[in-house]
């Protein structure tokens, strides 16, 4: 069972993601993609996590078909610098992880555990994941030698092109683009969505209306009503300001995005193949648009007289009640968005659209399908909203009130809450993880990888340990892996062109 004619509204990148992952489940659907020209798109997002791959796959579209037009290159994780003040832990790397793991990821779990016990064991992440090492070295996570190693990785890549290359691969499919204004959306006196009238196309009419026209919601906020519950309580972000920077064109490229904690929030600046992405997201509350603006070209090295083009944008942080609600179904910034930190709003869109297929698919019990599926997408919303809190809450800068309102405010759920206060216990931590198994967003690795990397030990165990220790075999072993298998980044994107 499938809907016969799909109404997409909105052409940023999670309307050609549904676009493109609708056509491709229903290839005999009758399919539409209505954009404005006048109302731009956000255009910002430029990183994503390993999820993305299995979008690609899904559509047969091999990286070296892609990855080429959109100036994109592999991420294997997100470094931290700034997060912390606790000596030795200042700075830390989130990375993907990979079946090469498993032996040093064991000795990195059973050397937290000691060191919460008080006993010094070099418990920072840095040394014990390959993929930290493919960022530091700048490798690509793609062997060779072994092209069935499944390593996890992400992209990086320029949204504005991603987009460009989604939509010429749906219009040669067979998919309708009209370029309009909607103006207004109809309803039937039973609440459904009737149509969208646009300014020169008349009334469109469809079975299933795909609500990707951004922040404004204008089909499930706007028309339809559904409740936005903000998450303002507890992060704080609400700004941000994005500056692109030049590149040298021989330069080694990382597969690392680099999140810098700066006085009021944190700069990312993301890896192309021909430029830098970079920009700060902050709290308008702590700081003007000036400022911050001001804050990121110093950090950029960016001198005033420089001529570069600056955006400054807002965000809505939070989520909507219902993302499926009668025949309308919110992607993207239309049914939420959580800050860019771990860059999760690509897969937040994937894990949407694959959902409904799935649910809708199956026709029994519509009705209770319908509620299992926004369950199931709020749940995964507020796991990535809990780890994304984590960031601040554990932070340990001193250097603004920003920080310290971060650390000290109360209003963290009850699942976050009971893991920081697990954490100094080795077994009740693991208790509490197997516990949340099923509403955690992130698992085990990147729990122990965040609260290890941030430092939060006993002050007695993160004195440095000179013992030729078991770190330092852990690291040589990453690295030697790294070496043996892994090609150079800049060369391995190279030869993807040629
Ligand atoms: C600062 C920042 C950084 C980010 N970084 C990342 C990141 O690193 N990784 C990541 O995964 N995500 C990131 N995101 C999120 C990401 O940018 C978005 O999730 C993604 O671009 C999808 O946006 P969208 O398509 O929902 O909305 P938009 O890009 O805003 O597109 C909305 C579309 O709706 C159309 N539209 C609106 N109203 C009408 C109308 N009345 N009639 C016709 N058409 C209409 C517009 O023309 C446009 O085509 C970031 C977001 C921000 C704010």
């Amino acid at each position: 069972m499938y809907p016969k004619k799909i109404i997409i509204a909105g052409g940023g990148t999670a309307g050609w993601m549904s676009a493109s992952l609708l056509q491709h489940s229903w290839p005999n659907a009758h399919i539409i993609l209505i954009e404005s020209e006048n109302i731009g798109t956000i255009g910002v997002g430029e990183g994503s996590t390993p999820y993305l791959k299995q979008f690609f796959k899904k559509l047969n579209i091999a990286d070296h078909e892609w990855m080429p037009h959109c100036n994109a290159t592999y991420k294997s994780g997100i470094e931290f610098p700034n997060w912390s003040e606790t000596p030795g832990y200042e700075s830390y790397f989130h990375p993907f992880f990979s079946p090469l793991d498993i032996e040093t990821g064991e000795m990195f779990f059973k050397r937290a555990k000691a060191q919460k016990l008080g006993v010094c064991s070099n418990a920072h992440p840095d040394f014990y994941f390959v993929n930290t090492q493919i960022a530091q070295k700048c490798k690509a996570p793609i062997s060779q030698r072994y092209p069935n190693l499944d390593i996890d990785y992400g992209y990086h890549f320029d949204a504005g092109l991603l987009t460009a290359f989604l939509k010429k691969r749906c219009l040669g499919l067979g998919l309708i683009n009209v370029i309009d204004d909607i103006t207004q959306v109809e309803l039937e006196t039973n609440g459904d969505i009737k149509g969208l009238v646009t300014n020169e196309h008349g009334v469109q009419n469809a079975d299933l209306y795909i609500d990707c026209t951004g922040f404004r919601g204008l089909l499930i906020q706007q028309a339809l009503n559904i409740e936005f519950i903000s998450f303002k309580d507890n992060l704080f972000n609400d700004a941000a300001v994005a500056i692109q920077t030049p590149k040298e064109s021989k330069s080694p490229i990382t597969t690392s995005t680099c999140s810098t904690a700066l006085s009021c929030g944190w700069a990312w600046k993301i890896p192309l193949a021909n430029r830098y992405g970079n920009g700060y997201v902050y709290s308008s509350e702590f700081l003007t648009e000036a400022e911050a603006e001001q804050e990121l070209k110093a950090h950029l090295k960016i001198s005033p007289q420089d001529n570069v083009t600056v955006r400054h944008l807002k965000m809505k942080v939070g989520r909507v009640d219902k993302h499926w609600h009668r025949n309308c179904l919110a992607v993207g910034l239309s049914q939420g968005f959580i800050e860019p930190l771990e860059a999760t709003a690509l897969m937040l869109v994937q894990f949407t659209l694959e959902e409904f297929i799935e649910k809708y698919t199956n026709n029994d019990q519509r009705v209770k399908q319908q509620e299992n599926f926004n369950n199931k997408v709020n749940h995964m919303i507020e796991g990535v909203r809990d780890y994304i809190v984590t960031h601040y809450k554990v932070n340990s800068k001193s250097n603004s009130p920003y920080w310290k309102k971060c650390r000290e405010h109360t209003n963290i759920s009850n699942n976050l809450a009971a893991l920081l206060n697990a954490w100094g216990d080795p077994e009740l931590f693991e208790d509490e993880l197997e516990k949340q198994q099923d509403s955690l967003a992130y698992l085990r690795p990147s729990w122990y990888v965040i609260l290890a990397g941030m430092g939060l030990f006993p002050e007695k165990a993160i004195q440095p340990n000179n013992a030729e220790d078991k770190h330092l075999q852990a690291e040589k072993y990453c690295i030697k892996v790294v070496n043996k298998l892994f090609p150079d980044h800049r060369e391995y994107l190279d030869s993807m062109r040629s």
